[in-house]
């Protein structure tokens, strides 16, 4: 069993509405027993949603600063909604280890699913969400999958305050 996205798999969980569907990653998991899930709708926030940004926390320990009360997430409208994406975040983890995964693909630059320890995305964003830092506590394998910038919308990246 495989954690992915739900949102890579064409599930439209994103802040705005949308999916993210990555074709030749659904071709690839074809076979593959997958848990496709969303930890922000997992934790009660709706789709559409108001983006959220990381206050206070530092560049690739975002979301474990989150976990350790150091940093916040704020969203666009000012709420602070660090306690919904906490509790999705632990509740696709739960639901991870139940299965029995070990394995995760997730979607980059997201606050709660964005994966890049080296910074390497050329587009920068969040390079620790909260889902992968409680999957990094726990050992999962985790494979960062980079959805193409779309340039109608106002990218998810994180900021430091
Ligand atoms: S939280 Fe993760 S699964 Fe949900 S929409 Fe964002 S990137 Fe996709």
């Amino acid at each position: 069993m495989i954690l992915v996205s739900a949102c890579l798999l064409g599930h439209c969980t994103r802040y705005d509405g949308r999916h993210s569907l990555d074709e030749q990653l659904a071709r690839r998991l074809d076979k593959e027993a997958v848990l496709a899930l969303c930890p922000e709708t997992a934790g009660g926030l709706g789709v559409p949603r108001a983006p959220a940004r990381f206050c206070g926390a530092r560049p690739g320990c975002e979301g474990a600063d989150l976990l350790a009360g150091r940093a916040r997430l704020i969203d666009a409208n000012g709420q602070d909604v660090s306690r919904a994406f906490i509790q999705g975040a632990r509740e696709v983890l739960e639901q991870a280890l139940a299965a029995g995964v070990r394995r995760a693909f997730l979607k980059d630059r997201s606050p709660s699913c964005g994966y890049d320890p080296a910074g390497a995305n050329p587009l920068g964003g969040v390079r620790l969400g909260v889902l992968a830092a409680l999957l990094v506590q726990r050992g999962f394998e985790i494979t960062e999958v980079r959805a193409p910038a779309r340039s109608d919308l106002t990218p998810l990246t994180d900021k430091v305050s």
